[in-house]
């Protein structure tokens, strides 16, 4: 009994953690997110045991880049004392406690410097746990302000498509990437969908900067039309990251606010992908100084630590919300405001101040775009888009006609394979290889991802 009882637990502590009793189980028990799991179940899957700086190890104890940041959350590199011990110190004292009507010290501390460190303007803080909900609340709480200030008839959004706001009902419904969405269609409530800022696909057949943001004006002429019915715009920051790295042209985000100044309504931004530096900037809306009334924040706030989310407001929109019960928010998680994952973040912001973090990011940017220009001499590099650290490389099978590979050759992920071989993690969106490393990556390990990565490229659609 005790010895069945001992050996469970050393299984259960990863004393018996060998690589093939774990594909068998991986196999059996989990369903993966945005992953065929009919494809997934046809390789041996990548397993990964531990963490250090910006890399990966996985069970077998191969190191590898982590060059899109676990998803896009991680800015500081993984196992950093820091946030390790800011957590540690946390447990001590309790793990979770309640926001429903009760404070906790983590979220309050945090809450301020949120506040400090985001737009002037943003002075409220409403916590989640990840970005889809930071962005359903930003949907529910501009809907509400209306509501609330006895503007009726508010019911519908101005958003764009090619957007990507995460996957809950709503944040799918202001969503416009087909291939992700469509089959939701009968579930969603209806948008008012303006043409995306994708410049090498235009919609509108135009050529920048000849274009004057035509699509921009097709943006404000749906507003307009239909500023009875608009509670808000929204788009994501600078750049429509999951649709394939799409760098809004210069002047685009600045529109959004004039727009949204113009006809008195909302400008929703959805940093989650590209806030906290991603860009060169803390905030990618500073690039234009295209300030949000209501901005959603997720991913890089607790270095990928724990799941953390914050949708942030004016004082014009919270105070909508003030006095009798008909007016409250309405709206909470069980988890809201996690003291955990509070004092992670706390930490997180720390390092941007003691590391230096955007300081340090110019001479690697532009390394980054140094690389690019190589890309662009490669066959099938059709389109190559940079802000800041991130970056797109769209591949297709003829550069002329700009004619995408077929689906069924997955390109981008014979691409993703070849790299895993030689020490990188990279996943792509589609044909678009995305290139988003924590922004601790040293130049020289920036370097050797991308060197990877144009070579893997290369020999994959040159025929390698
Ligand atoms: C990832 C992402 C989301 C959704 O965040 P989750 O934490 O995955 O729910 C929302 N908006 C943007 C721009 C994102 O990139």
């Amino acid at each position: 009994m005790s010895l069945l009882f001992y050996k469970w637990l050393s299984c259960f502590r990863g004393v018996i953690v060998d690589y093939q009793t774990l594909v068998e189980k991986d196999f059996k028990y989990i369903w993966h997110p945005f992953t065929q799991m009919s494809d997934y179940t046809s390789r041996p899957p990548l397993i990964i045991e531990r963490g250090e700086g910006i890399y990966l190890i996985d069970i077998q104890g191969k190191r590898y880049i982590d060059g899109v940041s676990s998803l896009w959350v991680n800015i500081h590199g993984h196992g950093r004392p820091e946030i390790d011990g800011a957590i540690k110190a946390q447990l001590d004292k309790i793990a979770h406690s309640t926001m429903l009507g009760i404070a906790n010290v983590p979220a309050i501390l945090l809450a301020e410097r949120l506040v400090e460190k985001t737009p002037d303007g943003l002075t409220r803080v409403f916590f989640s746990d990840n970005g889809s909900t930071a962005m359903e609340i930003a949907l529910k709480m501009a809907y509400q302000y209306w509501a609330n200030r006895g503007v009726s008839g508010k019911t519908r959004f101005v958003s764009l498509k090619n957007a990507y706001h995460g996957d809950t009902l709503g944040s799918v419904s202001v969503g416009g990437i087909d291939l992700f969405h469509a089959v939701y269609h009968p579930l969603l409530f209806p948008a008012y969908h303006a043409p995306s800022p994708y410049c090498y696909r235009c919609s509108l057949e135009k050529t920048y900067p000849s274009c004057a943001l035509a699509c921009l004006g097709e943006l404000e002429r749906m507003v307009e039309e239909h500023l009875d019915e608009v509670i808000a715009i929204v788009s994501e920051s600078a750049v429509q990251g999951a649709a394939g790295m799409i760098v809004m042209p210069p002047g685009y985000m600045k529109g959004l606010r004039e727009i949204a100044d113009k006809y008195g309504t909302l400008l929703i931004l959805d940093e989650v992908a590209m806030g906290f530096g991603r860009t060169g900037k803390m905030w990618a809306c500073e690039h234009e100084k295209a300030w949000p009334d209501i901005m959603a924040l997720s991913k890089g706030i607790t270095n990928g630590y724990l799941p953390l989310a914050a949708t942030l407001t004016t004082e014009e929109v919270y105070s909508a919300f003030l006095g009798d019960y008909t007016k409250t928010f309405y709206h909470g998680h069980s988890y809201t405001g996690n003291p955990l994952a509070c004092a992670a973040a706390l930490a997180n912001l720390d390092i941007f101040d003691k590391d230096e973090t955007l300081e340090e990011e110019p001479p690697k940017i532009q390394l980054l775009a140094q690389w690019l220009e190589r890309f662009e001499g490669l066959r099938h590099v059709g389109d190559v888009r940079q802000k800041g650290l991130v970056a797109g490389i769209e591949l297709v099978k003829d550069r002329e006609t700009r004619e995408p590979f077929p689906r069924e050759e997955a390109v981008g992920f014979r691409v993703v394979y070849r790299a895993r071989e030689r020490g990188v993690v990279i996943r792509p969106l589609g044909d678009v290889m995305v290139v988003m490393p924590p922004l601790a990556i040293p130049l020289g390990e920036l370097d050797r991802l991308m060197r990877v990565m144009y070579e893997c490229v290369k020999d994959v659609t040159e025929g390698g």
